[in-house]
């Protein structure tokens, strides 16, 4: 691993054209209630496909940043513990936002990106700077994966694939209104789509879709905001965990609390943050990691979605630092609100 610097003005100008292009297929109407595409529950301006021109302009013209990936602490998964079953729950961090979690031996993926790049292209869009901790082939069978938004460091077609061909059957896979039909014709089985609230039962997990702020946009299969986002409550007896996505800081984490929590673990986003004028209602910052955590009522959170990819101005190994700052200031543990490293297993007991 290199450390860096982020000026690639050719490329940032491709992703460009291609972010602005309309989306190859029609948008569909995928729910009579929201013609115009779908919103967040708090009204305010989304991050425009225009706001990318001044943040380009100061990329182009601003200092280099130093990502140095090389800093992030990471360790190669221990297969072998994940193939021997344990009563109560067991997390491994797989980088970015792919979560295993296991509760009682049920085994749930979140946002699961195997790939090379988080783009629907093998050879443009952000590259993976740190491994990934494990091969996927060897991990143990995935009795399911909760897709959060459609956005490509979430969800990645090849992933889906790959994992419909594991031994043991295909993963159920649970996305969010909009992402089913065409998932279904690009060869991914047992897709089922989610709204805001609504519960599916699986084997022993009860799974719920939950709000987030974000939005969404496939760059060759869904057009913005033509599919729904969020987050996921996973229970299975005793032991909850809340799966964010992406999402800026808003009331949707208090009724989360209110209507799901407490959780026995929280997964929060805390990369992905700087510029704050761009980025400020769709991603949260690590001090808004903290309220997050507070307001759902989390026993523990795990920060998640940085470290892998370079999406933002922040250097990649920024986010652990500005969280123990956050920390800190709210007199929070590094206990409670925790980073590890990638490739990290952690076990909770059962209740
Ligand atoms: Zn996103
Ligand atoms: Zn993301």
């Amino acid at each position: 691993m290199r450390a860096g610097h982020q000026r690639q003005p050719v490329r940032m100008l491709l992703i460009l054209a291609l972010a602005t292009l309309p989306a190859a297929l029609p948008a569909q109407t995928v729910s009579a209630s929201w013609p115009d595409g779908f919103h967040n529950t708090t009204p305010g301006r989304e991050p425009q496909t225009r706001d990318l021109l001044p943040w380009l302009w100061g990329r182009l013209t601003g200092p280099a940043i130093r990502h140095a990936p090389d800093e992030i602490a990471r360790q190669p998964v221990d297969v072998a513990r994940l193939h021997q079953r344990v009563d109560g729950l067991r997390v491994t961090w797989l980088g970015h936002s792919t979560v295993l979690i296991e509760i009682d031996g049920f085994r749930v993926l979140t946002d699961p990106v195997f790939s090379e790049r988080a783009s629907p292209f093998s050879w443009l869009g952000p590259r993976r700077l740190t491994p990934l901790p494990v091969d996927p082939a060897r991990l143990p069978h995935i009795d399911a994966v909760l897709i959060s938004h459609n956005h490509h460091d979430h969800l990645d077609v090849g992933s889906l694939r790959q994992l419909a061909r594991q031994p043991g059957g295909a993963p159920a896979v649970y996305v969010p209104l909009g992402d089913d039909d065409w998932l279904r014709e690009d060869g991914i089985p047992q897709v089922q789509a989610l709204d805001w609230w609504q519960q599916v039962t699986l084997g022993p997990a009860r799974i719920t879709f939950v709000p987030a702020q974000h939005w969404s946009r496939h760059i060759t299969r869904r057009g913005r905001d033509r599919s729904l986002w969020g987050g996921h409550v996973l229970q299975v007896g005793a032991v909850s965990v809340y799966h964010a996505g992406d999402t800026g800081y808003g009331p949707d984490f208090k009724a989360i609390g209110d209507r799901l929590g407490p959780f026995t673990l929280a997964l929060l986003p805390i990369g992905a943050y700087q510029p704050r004028w761009l980025t400020r209602r769709q991603h949260i910052d690590p001090a808004e990691a903290v309220q997050a955590h507070r307001d759902l009522r989390a026993r523990q959170s795990l920060g998640v979605h940085w470290g892998s990819f370079v999406l933002s101005d922040e250097p990649i190994q920024q986010p652990p630092g500005d969280l123990a700052e956050a920390r800190r200031a709210a007199g929070v543990s590094e206990d409670e609100v925790m980073t590890w490293a990638i490739g990290e297993t952690r076990s909770w007991s059962a209740p």
